[in-house]
């Protein structure tokens, strides 16, 4: 993000504190630690603090990272500038998470991001993603064997997540991914699986503060490095055509239909979801997915729909005092 482009997003954040309670700066990427990325969210950050001290509005951060960069003099700076929750990726154990994670040369990222984690995880509070597809699925209870023995498994917050196929960007994956309905079923599988053996992973639901994500909230945006804003992180481009506006000139006419897209959504306009039992843990669902299919009386059922009923049974014989977290929603959905 060039110097202008970062000039013009304070500027904008700056006429948001004027109506808004405070700014939450989700900080992802690419990769945000990455040396020529990293001088810009310090800088930001500084400038964003300040700001929002200065109008007595609160300030918060989040970052989403592979980890890789995150040592403890990365962190301490981290918190300073207002990062209190990390969420760092995983796609397996080291065999597999190797192979799809390694650095240019071929060399293996699992280990260094474990030590970060080591070295890292009493400055925030973390949540470790691991990516599941049909490939893996069974796999990722050995990430949390491995959790076990590095003496993490009670101090960062493990997930499973489904992997999506988002169109071309994603190549060749599509049936390697799960349906929501398969991947419910996977999902009480390991769970109960990971409860029979005591290790920490645990599903509950969260209350949703009226919307589903970024995209469906008022004052919710994804900036991209060239100044252009979404709502969607799943459209996110250096293209405009979905974009809602831009920092370097007024909104067009299509920028405006397209915010007006995510605005007018509303899962309770769907006669499915105004009768269904997990409403409003579901909240209808991705908006994005639900608008590619106008036609259903549904939005985009989320994992609940499916299999409520065996996660509160498996949290009910197997709970202990605070597994019921479950990471703020896209701090995960990526
Ligand atoms: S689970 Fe499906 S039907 Fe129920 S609220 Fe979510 S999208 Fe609507």
């Amino acid at each position: 993000m060039s110097k202008k482009v970062q000039d013009l997003l304070l500027a904008w954040c700056e006429a948001k504190t004027k109506t808004c309670e405070g700014i939450i700066v989700n900080w992802y990427g690419g990769e945000p630690l990455l040396p020529s990325a990293y001088p810009v969210v310090e800088r930001l950050s500084e400038r964003l603090q300040a700001m929002c001290a200065s109008r007595g509005v609160k300030y918060e951060a989040t970052l989403i990272t592979n980890g890789f960069f995150l040592d403890r003099e990365k962190m301490l700076r981290l918190k300073e500038l207002g990062v209190v929750k990390v969420q760092v990726t995983l796609d397996g154990p080291p065999d597999m998470h190797d192979k799809r994670r390694h650095l240019i040369g071929g060399r293996g990222t699992f280990w260094r991001i474990m030590e970060n984690l080591k070295a890292t995880v009493d400055l925030a509070e973390f949540q470790l993603r691991i990516n599941v597809d049909a490939r893996n699925a069974m796999r990722a209870l050995e990430v949390l064997d491995i959790l076990k023995e590095q003496g993490l498994h009670d101090r960062v917050r493990p997930y499973i997540a489904q992997v999506t196929h988002d169109g071309a960007a994603c190549g060749n994956i599509q049936e390697l991914c799960y349906s929501s309905s398969d991947f419910a079923k996977m999902e009480v599988e390991i769970y109960r699986e990971a409860a029979k053996r005591n290790l920490g992973l645990s599903r509950y639901p969260f209350r949703l503060a009226g919307a589903f994500c970024i995209a469906d909230r008022t004052n919710g945006f994804v900036v991209a490095p060239n100044g252009l804003l979404f709502k969607c992180w799943h459209e996110v481009t250096m293209n405009p055509e979905k974009s809602v506006g831009s920092l370097l000139d007024a909104q067009q006419g299509f920028q405006a239909s397209n915010e007006n897209k995510w605005l007018a959504w509303d899962p309770l306009a769907k006669s499915g979801c105004r009768s269904c039992e997990v409403m409003p843990l579901c909240h209808g669902g991705c908006p994005l997915e639900a608008m590619k299919h106008p036609e259903r009386d549904r939005g985009a059922c989320e994992q609940f729909k499916f299999h409520l009923e065996p996660l509160l049974e498996i949290r009910h014989q197997h709970a202990t005092p605070d597994s019921g977290s479950t990471p703020a929603r896209d701090v995960v959905c990526k």
